[in-house]
């Protein structure tokens, strides 16, 4: 199949893209390089460097003719988000929208979108939430990808589209960006290797599900082989306080070296979990990688990535 991947020179989009290229699909990726990297792209896809807000894209989508979209460029920064909505909902929702409507002219009807679950469904009424927990977005970024899912069902009734939006939840593991803001796996990891000491946001005790990429990249492939359709949670169902995560990143460094605690950021939520069984029914996913087999495979990646 020729599948358009947008953000694969990202962490996730780029692992997504080995993946498919492993599978001999035809790849393209899409990306603007803002915070992806070249080298990331497989060798087997192609690079067309571009801002998915560029009105050149509808030209290479129609000549591409993807038979899978698999959505992964966006602005992906909660507290930018907060800072300037505009700016999150241009590239999120409107340069979205407009990448659907090449699609849709290319005849293109699979999509694979990139979403989220703990920015949709807010504070948590229960643990871990399953796809019917209400959904609360407290956030600029949260509200634009649920915006996004309600837009590909009225594709799928209008105009026979077939997407799966992957909820994500914390995704860490290989190639994660150490210098944004999102990413607290890689941003611990990395100033740990440098010697320096990480800040901890708060007590630290609030907590994360924290899903490793090989993992969401094989919700990805379960998802296009199973042909699913609608909103699907992906994460481990564990609950990780900050504290407990820190201290398997400070092991597996083989370091010591103690935190230093900051004043909480306000408005962050405070705990936050998913529950994956509806897309283990579907497809038999289950996530493999423990928490402290990938927090050592991440450290490594990063300890190399510093030679
Ligand atoms: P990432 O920043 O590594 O990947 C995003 C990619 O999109 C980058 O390569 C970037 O250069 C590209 N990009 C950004 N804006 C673009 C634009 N306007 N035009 C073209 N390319 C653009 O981030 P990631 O963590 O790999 O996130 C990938 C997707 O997964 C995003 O949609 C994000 O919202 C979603 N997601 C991530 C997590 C997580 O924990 N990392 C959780 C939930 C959802």
């Amino acid at each position: 199949m020729r599948i358009l991947i947008t953000g694969g020179a990202g962490f996730i989009g780029s692992n997504v893209a080995d993946a498919f290229v492993g599978s001999a699909h035809e790849v393209l990726v899409v990306d603007d390089l803002s915070s992806g990297k070249e080298e990331n792209v497989p060798k087997a896809a192609r690079l067309e460097r571009r801002d998915i807000r560029d009105p050149g894209l509808g030209a290479v989508v129609a000549a591409f003719r993807p038979d899978v979209l698999c959505h992964h460029a966006a602005q992906i920064d909660v507290r930018k988000s907060v800072a300037d909505p505009g700016f999150d909902a241009e590239v999120n929702v409107v340069a979205t929208l407009r990448l659907l409507e090449h699609c849709r002219g290319a005849g293109t009807r699979r999509v694979l979108f990139a979403s989220t679950g703990g920015a949709i469904y807010g504070e948590q009424d229960f643990f871990p939430a399953n796809e019917a927990h209400p959904e609360r977005p407290v956030s600029p970024y949260g509200c634009a990808k649920l915006a996004v899912e309600r837009y590909l069902h009225y594709y799928a009734v209008q105009y026979g589209f077939r997407a799966a939006c992957l909820r994500y939840a914390n995704v860490y593991g290989p190639r994660q960006n150490a210098h944004g803001e999102a990413g607290v796996v890689a941003i611990f990891a990395n100033r740990l290797l440098s010697g320096e000491t990480p800040v901890i946001n708060g007590d630290g005790e609030q907590t994360r599900d924290f899903v490793f990429v090989g993992d969401v990249v094989r919700a990805n492939v379960l998802a296009l082989e199973h042909d699913l359709v609608g909103a699907y949670n992906v994460g481990t169902g564990v609950e990780t306080s900050v504290n407990r995560l820190y201290d398997a990143i400070v092991r597996a460094a083989g370091l010591s070296t103690q935190a230093t605690h900051a004043p909480g950021k306000p408005g962050e939520q405070l705990r936050s979990c998913l529950d994956s069984a509806l897309l283990e029914r579907k497809t038999g996913f289950r996530p493999k990688t423990t928490l402290d087999d990938g927090i050592r495979r991440t450290v490594e990646y990063f300890r190399k990535a510093s030679r």
